[in-house]
């Protein structure tokens, strides 16, 4: 029989009315046989997801070495949930243990990840599913890195004498049995590792969207889900910003070629989003464009000096000095005397002075400068490859909207443009160019 792995998110485990709804979903198909979940997430706006609950406890425990005020308000959501949905399982004893482990063995990535612990106990029991501990079966080395072949090679042989299961998302644990979680919204990331070791035909991401949504709807109005999508594409798109997935959570299955579809628990009617490794190319016909991300909190190192481009090794003298301050960069885009490095803010704080510093030391630059207060726009999609007008087409919708561009960049790929804009720009901006391409 076919395998579909199926993850669903904070949302999808909120409450009983949702894990419910959960429930049905998995039980409608005999197909979808292992289950990844979240920790619950917020069920109303103004809410707090359990996860925040739980980094809440660890910080708790740092500071008065106890947590009962604020754990007693995770014991509430899952014993709440657990009634409501009429479960014969008592809670009591596994969170009693949970706490108790929490303080005397606290960690902050073991207390983060005992919302997907509990959450996988519930669902597992309510589908009659078996439960299988993710600190089993993803495994990471000494220093929390996740150590992706060891765990497919385990993954694998753990599924293959099991029907059923359902795995929390989210963390797992080194040789020494410490726990470690991925970054925040990982379980994505052990869904798409389960998938890639199961085989399975497909990896369902059920969240409480209809799909993957060309723009920000917060900042465009209605815009359009995206039917098909490539894992490129949608690699571009969720590392600028699109948060439907997790940006590491294409890596495994796309490494095999399974599909991902986005999926929206609260209507499962809709197809949702289907991530592919190629989509046809009269799909891209049809749209010169599949969507439009962009983040805030970008400078732009910009160097200037006469015949730069005839000094060998200029570039990566550079380079060398972002390297020497942990810099990572996003883009550097050049011209014959001049060279514009796009880093985060984030990366970039507190070592503005010494970075400008140094790199005048080493190539005597004629003006070097950081200029700040810059967003980056990707406008993202297979279909302007070859295709002629889309910079023109882009460049015109920002100019007519009175938006000066700061930098473009076009990788010969021609998977994105990038374009940096004043940050007091960027709303603007993301409508004029969603609505050019619309
Ligand atoms: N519960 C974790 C978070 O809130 C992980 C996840 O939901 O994927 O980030």
């Amino acid at each position: 029989m076919a395998v579909k792995v199926v993850k669903f998110g904070g949302t999808s485990m909120a409450d009983a009315g949702a894990i419910n709804q959960v429930a049905d979903i998995v039980k409608s198909d005999p197909e979808r046989r292992y289950v990844v979940v979240s920790a619950p997430g917020k069920r109303f706006s103004g809410d707090t997801k359990v996860t925040d609950l739980l980094y809440a406890c660890y910080h708790d425990l740092e500071i008065n070495g106890e947590c009962s005020a604020t754990f007693a308000k995770i014991r509430e959501r899952f014993e709440g949930i657990v009634k409501d949905l009429g479960l014969d399982l008592d809670m009591k004893p596994i969170l009693d243990e949970v706490e108790k482990k929490m303080v005397v063995n606290y960690s902050v990535d073991y207390c983060a990840s005992r919302g997907e612990y509990l959450s996988a106990i519930v669902l597992a029991k309510k589908l009659g599913f078996e439960f299988i501990d993710a600190e089993k079966i993803m495994i990471f080395d000494d220093n929390g890195n996740f150590m992706p072949e060891q765990t497919n090679e385990l993954v694998a042989k753990t599924l293959k004498d099991i029907r059923y299961a359902v795995i929390p998302g989210f963390y797992g644990a080194d040789g020494t049995g410490s726990i470690h979680t991925f970054s925040r919204g990982g379980s994505d990331i052990t869904g798409a590792v389960v998938a890639r070791a199961a085989d399975a035909v497909i990896y369902e991401n059920w969240t409480d969207v209809d799909g993957f949504m060309s723009a920000d709807p917060r900042i465009v109005e209605n815009p359009t889900i995206i039917k098909k999508l490539s894992y490129k594409e949608l690699r571009e798109l969720a590392y600028m910003g699109a948060n439907v997935l997790h940006p590491e959570a294409v890596f495994p299955v796309k490494a095999c070629g399974i599909p991902i579809n986005i999926r929206n628990t609260f209507n499962p009617q809709a197809p949702g989003t289907l991530i592919v490794a190629e989509v046809e190319e009269d799909e891209f016909a049809k749209r010169q464009i599949t969507g439009v991300a962009g983040k805030k909190g970008y400078s732009i190192i910009f160097i200037e000096k006469e015949l730069m481009n005839s000094e060998l090794g200029f570039g990566r003298r550079v380079l060398s000095v972002l390297e020497y301050y942990n810099i990572l960069f996003e883009h550097m885009p050049s011209g014959i005397g001049t060279l514009s490095i796009v880093v985060s803010d984030n990366e970039l704080a507190g070592k503005e002075d010494v970075v400008l510093e140094r790199i005048r030391n080493i190539v005597k630059p004629d003006n070097i400068e950081i200029k700040s207060g810059i967003s980056l726009i990707s406008t993202v999609g297979h279909g302007m490859s070859f295709r002629p007008g889309t910079a023109a087409k882009l460049c015109e919708a920002l100019a007519k909207a009175n938006i000066n561009i700061r930098m473009i960049d076009q990788g010969s790929s021609e998977l994105n443009i990038i374009v940096a804009v004043a940050t007091q720009d960027y709303e603007k901006a993301v409508n004029a160019i969603y609505h050019a391409f619309a």
